[in-house]
């Protein structure tokens, strides 16, 4: 039988027909240099394909392979620490081949076929499993243990024989009695990339994912299993807060997904992410990190799959019974290839050319995230967090692709070009940014950190939000019209401001601050607020308030983002100096000051 034949090309896109055995989103090979491409049209025996290499010089007549298989990814040992293309070809292992530019057609298998592993089993003969049972495990890096589970298609059955010891991904590791016949298990799983991994169960997440920023942790913390995104225009710090993220957020395996920014800030990526070291074990970043990326040389296609491949990858490390956190930058080059597709296909454009679905395929990407019961006999938990950085033109936020992530997402970090500008980094703005978790999250925070954390976390909102009405005032009529209290006010809400959400990701020790000393650092500073409150309310007309503001101690407060984790104790005698200090203005006149 003789299979489809190419009738068009535009771009990315290339139609053909007599595809009458195809289904939509099989994977096809185009021509007979074997282009990797996807069904995602088909109307009657005419497929469109979108093509994931580049399409010069090919032409009508040319011939389509169907694979009658969907586009999927292969999960396995040698996940970790491998540099993919959004179509999972390992970007490393073709360089080495080929060079830089990836030319056409090349198959390389997305994970090591020779490299051998130390299977060690976990079940013995005669143990029942079913699907998502875990065989046993290797050890994939030093900060991460792969844990070989049964596929999750599969049928219960009972261990007939079970190995241990050196294998590679495609050696029977496992046989396993179903009632459908016998099943070799090797270590190497296929996954559709545009189907979610079965669980068992969704649940509400409440624990938060703690990233060592202040602001996020603080204010607006992203629970695990949440989503959350930081939109902003270009300079305003969303490369450097995904990054921090990576470092720091406490989840045990990372997935990057770059989404080719312009010109050479991929390879920017390429280039420093591997640099980068895991803060806890020293180790370098990649041990725990998968990354995707898409250099700008290839074609939007494969951007467009590269966040359900990155996402897939995700899946597979949660169904594993870990927290997993994916990060995605930026989205808004995603939907541009979505858009590109769309316009090739000649669908009828939504709001600025993107297509109308444009809102259901965010919300379908988004809706993998969340805290599940994996699949398995045993009782295990995994998370997968998402984070999508949005790149609106201009900063513009009521664009298409921001308003549809706004809609979805729960957590909501707005940069903010004049922070940045003002060089407050992070530059997520506290008035507009927003987490819909902090009612989740509330009772972890309690019980962690203490009765008053949540207490705390408010006051000091409404400081900041009455710093921004009062300043308006202060912009009509000036200072004068304030009163003390509201002078103190402005005081405190930029010591909140300079002192606690400004954080140098740069400085050793600014860069992360744990639970502990967020809660100090918010704690003093409010103290300081609270007992020069009582002196201002109690004092007469002529209270120097210069004097109150420029107390030796707050200088201490200012510096205590850049103590050391095990240096804290210190904070009690902060706490001592401002009751002192403060006292010593309130007697008026007293010689305290030394
Ligand atoms: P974007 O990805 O939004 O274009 P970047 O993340 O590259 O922006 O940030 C631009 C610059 O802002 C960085 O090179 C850095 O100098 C500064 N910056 C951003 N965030 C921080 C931070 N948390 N601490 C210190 N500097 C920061």
């Amino acid at each position: 039988m003789d299979g489809g034949r190419i009738i068009k090309v535009s771009g990315p896109l290339v139609v053909a027909d007599n595809m009458g055995d195809a289904r939509m989103y099989d994977m096809v090979k185009v021509s007979d240099a074997r282009l990797m491409g996807e069904i995602i049209e088909l109307r009657g025996d005419q497929a469109s394909i979108q093509v994931y290499e580049e399409t010069g010089g090919l032409g009508p007549g040319e011939p389509v392979y169907t694979t009658g298989e969907p586009l999927s990814v292969e999960l396995g040992p040698g996940l970790i620490e491998a540099i993919f293309d959004g179509v999972q070809r390992p970007l490393d292992v073709i360089r080495e081949q080929v060079g830089d530019y990836i030319t056409r057609g090349v198959e390389v298998s997305p994970l090591n076929r020779e490299r051998k592993w130390d299977f060690v089993p976990k079940v013995k003969e005669g143990d029942k499993v079913q699907g998502g049972d875990i065989l046993g495990s290797v050890q994939e890096t030093t900060l991460v243990e792969h844990r070989i589970m049964v596929p999750p298609d599969l049928s219960a059955g009972k261990i007939k024989e079970i190995k241990s010891g050196e294998a590679t991904v495609t050696d029977t590791v496992a046989r396993i009695e179903t009632d459908n016949g016998e099943v070799e298990v090797n270590m190497l799983q296929r996954w559709p990339i545009r189907k979610g991994r079965p669980y068992k169960e969704k649940m509400g997440p409440h624990i938060p994912m703690i990233t060592g920023q202040r602001i996020i942790d603080t204010f607006f913390p992203v629970a695990k299993g949440g989503t959350a995104c930081i939109p902003g225009p270009f300079g305003s710090g969303k490369t450097v807060t995904q990054h921090q993220l990576a470092k720091w957020a406490d989840a045990e395996i990372v997935v990057y997904i770059g989404c080719g920014e312009r010109g050479n800030e991929m390879t920017d990526v390429l280039m420093e992410f591997p640099e980068l070291k895991d803060p806890k074990s020293g180790e370098p970043l990649m041990k725990r990190t998968v990354l995707i990326a898409n250099t700008s040389n290839m074609p939007v296609a494969a951007r467009e799959a590269s966040i359900y491949t990155g996402i897939t990858i995700a899946e597979y490390f949660r169904d594993m019974g870990y927290s997993v956190a994916l990060m995605a930058d930026s989205t808004s080059r995603w939907a541009e290839a979505l858009r590109e597709m769309s316009g090739r296909l000649e669908e009828m454009p939504g709001e600025e050319g993107y297509p109308a679905y444009l809102g259901s395929r965010l919300a379908d990407f988004y809706e993998r995230s969340g805290r599940t019961i994996c699949l398995s006999s045993e009782e295990r938990e995994g998370a997968l967090t998402l984070v999508g950085a949005v790149s609106p033109p201009g900063g513009d936020l009521s664009e298409p692709v921001s308003q549809g992530t706004l809609r979805i997402v729960k957590v909501f970090w707005g940069l903010d070009a004049s922070l940045a500008y003002r060089r407050h980094f992070p530059a997520i703005n506290w008035l507009l940014s927003y987490s819909l978790y902090l009612d989740n999250v509330a009772v972890y925070f309690r019980d962690t950190i203490g009765e008053q954390w949540n207490e705390m976390r408010r006051e000091a909102m409404r400081l900041l939000q009455e710093e921004s009405e009062l300043e308006e005032i202060v912009r009509l009529v000036g200072i004068d019209a304030l009163s003390a209290r509201e002078r103190l006010i402005l005081e405190t809400a930029k010591s909140l401001r300079e002192d606690f959400l400004h954080q140098n990701a740069m400085h050793d020790i600014d860069t992360y601050s744990s639970l502990q000393k967020q809660f100090s650092m918010l704690d003093i500073i409010l103290m300081y607020h609270h007992e020069a409150g009582a002196v201002v309310e109690k004092a007469e007309i002529d209270l120097d308030l210069e004097k109150m503001f420029a107390l030796p101690v707050r200088e201490r407060i200012a510096r205590v983002r850049y103590m050391p984790e095990d240096k804290l104790d210190d904070v009690e005698n902060i706490k001592r100096e401002i009751k002192e200090q403060v006292a010593s203005l309130a007697g008026e006149g007293g010689d305290e000051d030394a």
